[in-house]
């Protein structure tokens, strides 16, 4: 019998194994699919997870990125730049190849093209069956994504705000296109609630549209319409975007449901902790991984008598962040244009936001030096489109 089985072999789950075999347990890695394998994600990461990796994962970054461009519907552009970096850019067939690499590296044996198919919990042990063999361990945890077995199963009525996104992968070459080096493309007016993206790569451009609030009837067709008039895709042979859902913080009430039980753990996209302003979420899957770990081995080492260590870790450090963040993300989403013009006006703001992604400030302390700079711009903006409505009517 293992210590611990991790199901998924994603950031979450490669986080989770690698820490978990440094503290001397044994771990078992089950990943449905080969590595290396595609991923349908934007790949971008933010600075900030400079502070949770070793400095060698730079070796698989394909961009780094001091310049954002926002623009709504293609018009109304501005840009942002920083000296330091506030993104870097991976394919996560490469990424993720290079974190199981790491967990392996530490001693967990990983098999993948194993599915796990189901999971039940008993007094003393977890039982784990894949498409191939039976597996029991002390503990397991769901690090298997937006559609995790483990969640269904042993987690009944957690469940997310799940989103669809769509992404393309496009050839180019740095010369074929007019897009800046280092400078990606956020694009808020071409989905209802969501925004629309150009990531540059070494050899490819990752193009995607999200919805991150209501619901999206033709997310399709939303990217067509992006790739179609987009001018930083002129030219270029755009293929049709595969989907993905992307499971959001959801509010409060999901803050009741534990991410624990006597002997599973819930983290990453499985634990629905993505970040619902970008839907960014590789960032927590490693954070959640390592944080999961960490009570897996006070546990098993017999310094605490369960396993909510994890989720006490979870409520002080992610939950008030999304908290923050939904809120925010409400905002960005009711009035997209209107926001997009008040950064336009106030760039400050923009640039502070950066700093969170850069890892010097919070969401929380973001939004406490944010909200009067930005109430005052809104308040105005308000004015002049009350103005404008007013002059039309005239
Ligand atoms: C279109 C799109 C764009 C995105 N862009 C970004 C971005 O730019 N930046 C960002 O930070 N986030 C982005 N995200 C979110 C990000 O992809 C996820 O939050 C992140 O991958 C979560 O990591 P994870 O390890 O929890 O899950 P995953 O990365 O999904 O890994 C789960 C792993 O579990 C395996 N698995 C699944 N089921 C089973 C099973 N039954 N048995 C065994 N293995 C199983 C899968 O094969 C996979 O390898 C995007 C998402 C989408 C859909």
């Amino acid at each position: 019998m293992h210590d611990a089985i991790v199901v998924g072999m994603g950031p979450a789950g490669s986080s989770a194994a690698t820490e978990l075999a440094r503290a001397g347990l044994s771990v078992l890695g089950l990943e449905g699919k080969v590595m290396p394998r595609y991923k349908v994600c934007g790949g971008a990461l933010s600075a900030r997870t400079d502070r949770l990796l070793e400095p060698d994962y730079h070796s698989v970054v394909e961009e780094t990125i001091h310049r954002v461009r926002f623009q709504f519907a293609g018009a109304e552009a501005f840009e942002i730049s920083s000296p330091e970096p506030m993104a870097y850019m991976v394919m996560r067939d490469r990424f993720d190849a290079y974190l199981c690499g790491k967990a392996r590296e530490a001693g967990p044996e990983v098999r993948d093209n194993e599915r796990v198919v189901k999971v039940r919990e008993c007094a003393d042990r977890v039982e784990v069956e894949t498409v191939r063999e039976w597996y029991r361990a002390k503990v397991v945890v769901g690090a298997d994504g937006a559609t995790s077995v483990v969640s269904r199963a042993l987690f009944a009525g957690r469940r997310g705000r799940v989103l669809g996104a769509l992404e393309g992968e496009v050839p180019w070459n740095g010369a074929s296109s007019c897009l800046a080096a280092g400078t990606i493309i956020l694009d808020l007016g071409v989905v209802a609630g969501g925004y629309g993206w150009v990531f540059p790569k070494e050899r490819r451009l990752s193009v995607g549209v999200a919805g991150l609030q209501g619901r999206h009837r033709n997310p399709r067709s939303a990217y067509h319409g992006f790739v179609r008039t987009e001018p930083a895709l002129g030219g270029l042979e755009v293929p049709d975007g595969l989907g993905h859902p992307i499971p959001l913080y959801s509010g409060t009430a999901v803050e009741r449901l534990p991410l624990t039980t006597s002997r599973s753990l819930l983290v990453g996209d499985a634990a629905c902790l993505v970040d619902p302003v970008l839907g960014e979420g590789i960032y927590y899957a490693i954070l959640s991984g390592r944080m999961a770990a960490a009570s897996i081995v006070g546990h098993l080492q017999g310094l605490t008598p369960d396993l909510t260590a994890y989720d006490v870790e979870v409520a002080r450090d992610i939950y008030p962040e999304f908290r923050v963040a939904a809120r925010m993300a409400w905002t960005l989403y009711t009035f997209p244009q209107m926001v997009h013009r008040m950064i336009c006006r106030r760039p400050e703001l923009i640039q502070l936001y950066a700093e969170i992604l850069k890892g010097r400030e919070t969401y929380q302390s973001f939004y406490a030096k944010a909200r009067a700079k930005a109430k005052d711009s809104f308040t105005h903006l308000l004015k002049d489109a009350c103005l404008a409505t007013g002059k039309t009517k005239d």
